[in-house]
């Protein structure tokens, strides 16, 4: 068996959400783990689902603890002598003034620090602010699953992201791979997901928008120069865009990892809380061959 030293992280994104990308991580991971030492981060914070997808609950983590990655400002109003200034300087329009003193908006406060600058008393000081869960749970397939999850109107979720990395590579010292759900989009959580990965996963669908959102999404990978491979998911809805993918990637030098047909299997499997992989066995076949063709990558 070939030994893999250092750690490898697979970013598995999409550009579109929706296209089954967390169906498709799951029992990826599950496959990888036959052969390799694995651990999973689910990045998708805004809407961290990948435990579910194994089965794994809330109650179920050996830790879930809060955590602050963002400050927020906070007023002396005893030293404040209502100059406006912090008012008139906030750029995210966080402070209202309620009779000539400062009052912040509720989910309205970047942490920016500029309204603290201007002050000319000293009135404003910035603050840590818990804005997320962070922690792992033991999957009943033999491997830990890192996630977290950005509280309601909260802000910061890329640096949650790089939060749920680094505990993950911290706890996990022996892992080989490291499977990363990116979030669905092509924002600073995808960024700081993609950001450090030696294999990229791109997940689409055959569809104008699940087209269009994976050419955003290879931009952000092609950036920090990652090898990547792609899978069309429910290749038989639309074999003209099909079609389209599979040239693009012929042009951009891209590997067409599978093509997977549509399949209400992947639903019930999602309803049943296992992954798809398992609720199936004739999806092990097509997932090892994906799994073969990435480790041959890294
Ligand atoms: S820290 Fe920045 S965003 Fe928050 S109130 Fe001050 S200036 Fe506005
Ligand atoms: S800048 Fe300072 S002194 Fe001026 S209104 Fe804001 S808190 Fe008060």
């Amino acid at each position: 068996m070939q030994v893999i030293n250092k750690m490898k992280t697979i970013t598995i994104l999409s550009g579109k959400g929706g296209v089954g990308k967390s169906s498709i991580t799951a029992s990826l991971a599950i496959t990888l783990a036959k052969r390799r030492r694995i651990i999973c981060a689910d990045c998708d914070v805004d809407a961290s689902n990948l435990a579910l997808v194994f089965g794994i609950k809330e109650k179920d983590f050996e830790e879930y603890l809060p955590i602050s990655t963002i400050q927020k400002a906070v007023f002396d109003l005893s030293k404040c002598n209502s100059c406006r200034k912090c008012f008139e300087e906030c750029y995210f329009d966080a402070i209202e003034l309620v009779n000539d003193k400062p009052k912040l908006k509720e989910f309205s406060c970047e942490g920016c620090g500029v309204c603290q600058l201007v002050c000319p008393v000293d009135a404003i000081k910035l603050v840590d602010e818990k804005n997320a869960k962070i922690g792992y749970a033991k999957t009943k397939y033999g491997f830990r699953i890192f996630s977290a999850q950005l509280d309601v109107g909260a802000s910061g979720s890329g640096k949650i992201v790089s939060a749920v990395k680094k505990k993950a590579e911290a706890l996990a010292q022996d892992a080989e791979i490291m499977l990363v759900d990116s979030s669905a989009g092509v924002g600073c959580p995808v960024i700081a997901s993609v950001s450090g990965s030696d294999y990229a996963l791109l997940v689409t669908e055959p569809t104008p928008s699940g087209f269009s959102d994976m050419k955003r999404a290879i931009k952000i990978v092609n950036h920090f120069n990652i090898p990547y491979g792609i899978v069309v998911n429910k290749h038989d809805i639309n074999e003209e865009y099909t079609k389209r993918i599979e040239e693009f990637a012929e042009k951009n030098n891209a590997q067409i990892l599978s093509k997977i047909p549509y399949d209400k299997a992947f639903v019930k499997a999602l309803v049943n809380l296992v992954p798809v992989v398992v609720f199936d066995k004739k999806y092990e076949k097509l997932f090892e061959e994906i799994g073969s063709k990435i480790l041959l990558r890294l």
